[in-house]
């Protein structure tokens, strides 16, 4: 029998984290499965560290660690496979929208000589419309980019201990814990399930984290969005080659162009392109200092096993 870790990053989520805590706790006493709960706090203004302290007091295999602010949930499952003891983690969500069944079904799969266990969202559960339409065009950009398929897969992995010092390995900061699983290799497999109701609690996700979550993603995945800016250019050539003949045969035959409008058109036209070339290069360019800083990707300020002593 080996430890399993439970890895859950948590922000902000007062509303479920005991029950989540129960919940897992008699699934895997039932289960006959040697398992540590790894609460990640990440920065939550809440009282959900308090409770994770108070669970703690309880129960020792309830273990916690604090965060310095709001790192992300990447940077959260980063900090708890970095503190995972066991011979095996699995990350899900504290919100119980990944299935604690599935997690065992994980678990006996892990044990039959699997390393990497990927949960796959065999349906999505509640989503609003904007955010099913902008995680679709999402996945479909990353697809483009990476060829990866990633419009079914999801943050609920269980990982070996050999892939979890391999993950641990990787230097960049811009991690992407659902794809950099594919990179890994490993003897894999995957397990259906579908995406359950959000147990309390909302979801803290805002449309416009999404949006940065989405662009991050997909730059650090390809350097497509540089290249559609050579292809901009070069149409741009190639509609200035044909727009010089023309001009300059209106010339010769003695009529010349409305001048005024189409030097302000081609002006406006050129100058909005130029820019958001610019942004988009700037945008790697950012990229790139902020990977150059070398800084840590989290902070643990608390640790349960510094604020609670078990005799
Ligand atoms: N989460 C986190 N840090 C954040 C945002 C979210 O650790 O900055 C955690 C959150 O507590 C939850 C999980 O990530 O356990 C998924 O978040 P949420 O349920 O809000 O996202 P959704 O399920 O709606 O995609
Ligand atoms: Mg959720």
């Amino acid at each position: 029998m080996s430890l399993l870790s439970v890895i859950l990053p948590s922000y902000n989520e007062e509303a479920v984290v005991e029950h989540a805590a129960t919940v897992l706790h008699e699934l895997f006493t039932k289960e006959d499965i040697p398992y540590e709960l790894l609460f990640v706090n990440d920065g939550s203004t809440d009282a959900t560290w308090t409770i994770i302290k108070k669970m703690n007091a309880k129960n020792p295999q309830i273990k916690g660690i604090h965060l310095s602010r709001n790192f992300g949930k990447e940077a959260a499952i980063l900090a708890g496979l970095r503190e995972a003891t066991g011979e095996c983690a699995i990350v899900m969500d504290v919100d119980l929208q990944h299935p604690p069944e599935t997690a065992v079904e994980m678990y006996r799969l892990w044990e039959q000589g699997y390393q990497i266990v990927e949960g796959i969202k065999a349906s999505r559960g509640n989503e609003g419309i904007f955010y099913k339409a902008s995680s679709k065009l999402f996945y479909r950009l990353i697809h483009r980019a990476s060829g990866f398929d990633m419009q079914s897969s999801s943050d609920f992995k269980l990982l070996d201990r050999i892939a979890i010092e391999a993950y641990l390995q990787l230097p960049e900061r811009q991690l992407f814990f659902r794809a950099l699983s594919y990179w890994l290799g490993y003897h894999q497999t995957t397990v259906p399930f579908h995406v359950q109701e959000r147990h309390d609690g909302e979801t803290k996700w805002s449309s416009l984290k999404l949006m940065k979550y989405a662009i991050a993603n997909v730059t650090s995945f390809s350097a497509l969005p540089m290249q559609i800016v050579t292809l901009v250019g070069f149409l741009f050539m190639l509609f200035s080659i044909g727009l010089g003949i023309y001009s300059l045969g209106q010339f010769l035959t003695g009529n010349s162009l409305e001048g005024f409008t189409t030097v302000i058109l081609l002006l406006l036209g050129i100058g909005s392109i130029m820019m958001m070339s610019l942004g988009i290069i700037g945008y790697y360019i950012s990229k790139i200092y902020e990977e150059t800083k070398r800084r840590p990707r989290y902070l643990i300020s608390k640790r349960t096993s510094q604020e609670n002593r078990h005799a």
